[in-house]
C-alpha cells in the first residue's frame, strides 16, 4: 500500500517511511492511496475474535511488506496485553440503545493508549530493521505525553523527551509521566506554558543539528498515520459486539484534533455500516461552527474542564477535506491556505456530503458538568468531562432511536478531578494498577524556557551515547 499527501505535491511513500515522517514535505498529511474494503460477510465472520486478532484482520493490509504476519500478530497481542480490562473495550449501557465504549483501560487511562502502545512497537521494529536509533520529542499538556512515554518505555532504539509546562499539569497527569521507570525516558518541566513547550518542539524539528546527525527526531503527535490506523479497530469491535455488521451504528466522538473521529470515518469506508458520526466539541468549537454555518473561523484558545480537547486548529480535518474534495490536492492546498489566514467556507457539494454523515454539537463547562450530574443520577455511572461532551452531543443530534448510539469514552474520570468536583460528585479511586501512583518516586528535570538549554540537555542525555 502506498501513502500520498493531501496536498498532492509530495512523492508517495511506503508505510515504513510514513511511520517515521511527520508532515509531508508539501505541508500535507499522508493517507493511503486506496483503503482496503471488507464485505459484510467477511466482517460477520470476525464476530468471535478477541480484540488483538480482530486488529490483525483490519490492520494487516496497511502494514503488509513492513512486518511479517507472525511478527505483527505477536506485536498486537503484546500491545493489548498491557490493558487493565480483559475485554480491552468494555461497553457501558446508559439507556435503551445508548452506550459508552470505554477506551480508558490502557496504562494511562485514556484512549490515546490504543494508538501509542502500538506506535512505540512499530517504531522500534522499523528502527531495528534499519539499524538506526531515534529521538522522540513532544510537548504535552496532559494525556499525550504519558501515553507516549508508556508506549515507548520498552523500546530499545528510542529515547523519549517530553516537555510539560512546570506546575501547570495536574498531579495525576504529571505523575503518570514522571514515575515511569526507564533510562530512555526524560521528562522536562519547562518554566513556561504549553505554547512555549510546543514552540520549542517545533523549532527543534526545523533544525535538528543539535543531535549532530546521529539520530533523527520522530513525532508522535496525532497527525501520525499509524495512530489513526490503530483507532479504526475499536469501531469494528464494538459494532460486532452489538450485532454489527447486520445492525447499523451511530458514534459520538469527543473531538479535538479530529484523529479519533476520522478513524470512525475510515471504518465506514472500509465497509462497516455506520449511519452517523457526531463531532462533539467543547468551547473550542471551530468544527461545530463550520458544520452548522459553513463558516470556518479560527478563534483564540479557551481553557476548559476538558483540556485534551482544547485546540485552535483540528489538524486531521484536512484528511476528511481531501476526500470531500475528491482527492484534489491542489484544492486542499488552497483551502488550507485560506484556513491558515483564519477564514474559509467549503463548497456546497462538499459541505452537503459532510452533513450526510456528520452532525456536530458543542458544550461549555457548565453543560459538561450538567451532563456528568444527569448521567450519574440516571445510572450511577461517572463520566469524565470529555466523554460527557460526547454524551450530550449524542443526545442532542440523534437521528434514530432504532440505531444504537455509542459515545466514545475517551478518558477515566479519575484523571479530571476539577470537573468531577465542579459537578459536585465524589472522586473515584485510582484503578488497581495505579493505586500507589501518588507515592511512587518521580524523576524530572526543570529547565528554563530556553531552547538552547533544552537542546543541550537532550544532546547530553541521549541514551546511546553513555553506552
Ligand atoms: C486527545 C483526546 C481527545 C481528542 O481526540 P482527537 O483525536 O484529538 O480528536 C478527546 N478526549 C481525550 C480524553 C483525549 O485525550
Amino acid at each position: 500500500m502506498k501513502y500520498i499527501s493531501t496536498r498532492g505535491q509530495a512523492p508517495a511513500l511506503e508505510f515504513e517511511d510514513v511511520l517515521l515522517t511527520g508532515l509531508a514535505p508539501d505541508g500535507g498529511l499522508y493517507v493511503p492511496d486506496q483503503l482496503p474494503h471488507f464485505s459484510l460477510e467477511e466482517i460477520r465472520s470476525w464476530r468471535e475474535l478477541p480484540y488483538d486478532q480482530l486488529a490483525f484482520k483490519i490492520l494487516q493490509p496497511f502494514v503488509a511488506g513492513f512486518i511479517s504476519n507472525d511478527d505483527f500478530r505477536t506485536m498486537l497481542a503484546d500491545t493489548y496485553a498491557v490493558f487493565g480490562h480483559k475485554a480491552i473495550v468494555p461497553l457501558q449501557q446508559l439507556d435503551h440503545n445508548e452506550y459508552v465504549m470505554e477506551l480508558f483501560h490502557g496504562p494511562t487511562l485514556a484512549f490515546k493508549d490504543f494508538a501509542l502502545q502500538l506506535l512505540g512497537r512499530l517504531l522500534d521494529h522499523a528502527l531495528e530493521k534499519r539499524g538506526e536509533k531515534a529521538v522522540i520529542m513532544g510537548a504535552t499538556s496532559g494525556d499525550t505525553g504519558s501515553a507516549a512515554i508508556e508506549g515507548c518505555k520498552r523500546c530499545d532504539n528510542i529515547d523519549i523527551f517530553i516537555l510539560h509546562p512546570h506546575q501547570r499539569v495536574s498531579d495525576v497527569q504529571r505523575r503518570q509521566m514522571t514515575t515511569v521507570k526507564g533510562d530512555n525516558i526524560h521528562n522536562i518541566a519547562i518554566e513556561g506554558n504549553f505554547d512555549d513547550c510546543q514552540r520549542m518542539v517545533k523549532e527543534s524539528f526545523g533544525d535538528q543539528s543539535f543531535l549532530k546527525g546521529e539520530r533523527r527526531l520522530v513525532a508522535v503527535n496525532s497527525i501520525n498515520w499509524a495512530r489513526i490506523m490503530a483507532q479504526i479497530v475499536y469501531y469494528f469491535y464494538t459494532s460486532l459486539n452489538l450485532g454489527g455488521p447486520d445492525r447499523h451504528m451511530a458514534f459520538s466522538v469527543p473531538t479535538g484534533n479530529f484523529g479519533d473521529i476520522f478513524a470512525g470515518y475510515l471504518a465506514r469506508k472500509m465497509g462497516l455500516p455506520i449511519d452517523q458520526l457526531v463531532i462533539a466539541t467543547n468551547e473550542n468549537d471551530v468544527l461545530h461552527r463550520l458544520m452548522s454555518q459553513n463558516q470556518y473561523q479560527a478563534k483564540p484558545l479557551a481553557h476548559t474542564l476538558s483540556p485534551s480537547m482544547d485546540i485552535v486548529v483540528s489538524s486531521n480535518f484536512e484528511r476528511l477535506l481531501f476526500d470531500l474534495y475528491d482527492r484534489d490536492g491542489q484544492a486542499i492546498a488552497g483551502l488550507m491556505d485560506e484556513m491558515g489566514h483564519g477564514e474559509a467556507t467549503l463548497d456546497k457539494d462538499s459541505m452537503a456530503r459532510a452533513r450526510d454523515l456528520f452532525d456536530s454539537d458543542s458544550a461549555d463547562d457548565s453543560q459538561t458538568c450538567n451532563t456528568i450530574r444527569q448521567v450519574f443520577s440516571e445510572t450511577g455511572y461517572l463520566l469524565d468531562p470529555h466523554t460527557a461532551i460526547g454524551v450530550k452531543a449524542a443526545r442532542q443530534t440523534r437521528r434514530s432511536h432504532q440505531v444504537p448510539m455509542i459515545t466514545l469514552g475517551t478518558a477515566h474520570p479519575v484523571k479530571f478531578a476539577d470537573a468531577v468536583a465542579e459537578a459536585g460528585l465524589t472522586m473515584p479511586d485510582l484503578p488497581h494498577h495505579l493505586a500507589d501512583l501518588m507515592t511512587r518516586e518521580e524523576r524530572y528535570t526543570v529547565l528554563p524556557n530556553d531552547r538552547q538549554q533544552v537542546q543541550a540537555f537532550m544532546a547530553e542525555n541521549v541514551f546511546g551515547q553513555d553506552h
